[in-house]
């Protein structure tokens, strides 16, 4: 891959100029940094600056009449993120909400969708997954009193595989049939990359009696979604990955409409949750909004999820679809790059393929030095990620990175596993 096919390809690529709506980080050297780590934090939008600064001024120019005055009353300061995400999830509006973090709604979550009885009380998550998610879960399971020793059911990959088979979680969904409450896994799993396949693993969990829920950390924002149409019971995720929304930014979660107006569904309630019409008169008895929103338990926090408005502005100006066009020939791109650049015996790239199984980022196992050689690109201004013993994970995200980027970064690579 010549620096004349890179400089081709973003001549043509209609979404270039979108680079120069974030903030890039610098170099060591001082130059712009090749930012390849949208999997852990996306850039700052320009935007967020001024959004975040007209909340600061209601807040200064207001006061408590902020919540009901100026360009976006903080009362309804929530409701603007529903529309931009629903789109982003394949959901309806009513289905999604932006609220606390990525943990704390799955607990809401596992705490209305993880009923556990007698017989049915088992939990099948993926191996390895996210530390959070298996720690959220296994103290779920304590919560009920259940070990998670007998309770989780946890797939690997097979032996010498990196990535799950989809024939591998049907089959251990359906080995555990009878015993089985629930099944979370994530729509890109946070090490290899890998998409999976929701819709068949939805059918079997909903066959074997079990619910549903999906980890959309590394999906959101990265790959196509069709929630309501693959008829999950529920998802979670955080903004700061590939949505832009910045440290700690306000997270999001789907209920299925199947579940709108479940009002028999244990639910830990807050204000926030309850009907906006009575909410003021407070009432002791709570009447939980129907849909996603009745799940909230605070008002937003709005310092925390003003830059998100700043990028999801941005998602629905380039569109979606084009966004994971750009992406997927980012992504061949790299790989071609690799292929041609990198002597074959120092690497193996562990992301699938195909496609459909597969987002921004590319992982490659490194056979030895990988630590080092991750370090070197850093000093070279290529920011990439880190996954001990031996996975380097490189994430060129559609939004603001160019073919030449991943050029680039490739060449830095390759000089530094040489060295
Ligand atoms: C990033 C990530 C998290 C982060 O959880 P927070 O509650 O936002 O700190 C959780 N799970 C997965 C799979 C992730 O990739």
């Amino acid at each position: 891959m010549t620096r004349e096919d890179a400089a081709a390809l973003d001549e043509h690529d209609p979404l270039a100029p979108l680079a120069e709506e974030f903030h890039h980080p610098l170099d060591p050297a001082g130059r712009r940094a090749i930012y390849l780590c949208g999997h852990s934090l996306g850039l700052q939008p320009r935007a967020a600056t001024a959004c975040v600064e007209q909340e600061l001024a209601a807040w200064r120019d207001r006061g408590v009449l902020g919540h009901h005055e100026g360009t976006r009353p903080w009362i309804r300061y929530h409701e603007r993120f529903a529309g931009p995400l629903a789109d982003l999830c394949g959901a309806m509006p009513t289905e999604v909400v932006a609220m606390n973090s990525l943990t704390v709604n799955l607990h809401l979550m596992l705490v209305s969708f993880f009923r556990p009885t007698p017989t049915r009380n088992r939990i099948l998550i993926e191996q390895p997954a996210f530390p959070s998610d298996r720690y959220a879960v296994a103290s779920q399971l304590a919560f009920h009193g259940l070990e998670t020793q007998a309770h989780l059911v946890e797939v690997a990959p097979r032996p010498g595989e990196g990535c799950l088979r989809t024939e591998d979680l049907v089959a251990a969904i359906e080995r555990n049939r009878e015993r089985l409450a629930l099944v979370l896994l994530p729509g890109v799993q946070y090490l290899t990359g890998q998409c999976l396949e929701v819709a068949p693993i939805v059918a079997a969990a909903h066959a074997a009696g079990a619910r549903i829920g999906l980890d959309l950390a590394h999906a959101i924002g990265n790959t196509p979604l069709r929630l309501h149409d693959w008829n999950v019971d529920f998802a979670v995720w955080c903004s700061y990955k590939y949505l832009n929304g910045g440290p700690g930014a306000i997270g999001g979660c789907f209920v299925h409409e199947r579940h709108a107006h479940r009002v028999d569904l244990p639910r830990f309630a807050g204000w926030w949750g309850h009907d906006p019409e009575t909410r003021f008169a407070m009432p002791a008895k709570f009447v939980p909004i129907p849909g996603a929103q009745g799940w909230q338990l605070s008002n937003p926090p709005v310092l925390a999820a003003a830059p998100l408005l700043a990028s999801l502005e941005l998602f629905q100006r380039a569109g979606f679809q084009r966004l994971r066009e750009k992406s997927l020939a980012l992504t061949a791109f790299l790989r071609r790059s690799l292929d041609d650049t990198l002597p074959l015996e120092r690497f193996e790239i562990l992301t699938p393929r195909e496609p459909a199984a597969h987002g921004c980022q590319i992982s490659l196992r490194l056979r030895s030095g990988g630590r080092r050689a991750f370090e070197r690109l850093l000093t070279a201004g290529v920011v990439a990620d880190w996954r001990e013993p031996d996975v380097l994970r490189l994430a060129p995200t559609p939004a603001y990175n160019s073919f030449r980027d991943v050029r680039q970064a490739v060449i830095a690579l390759a000089d530094a596993v040489r060295s």
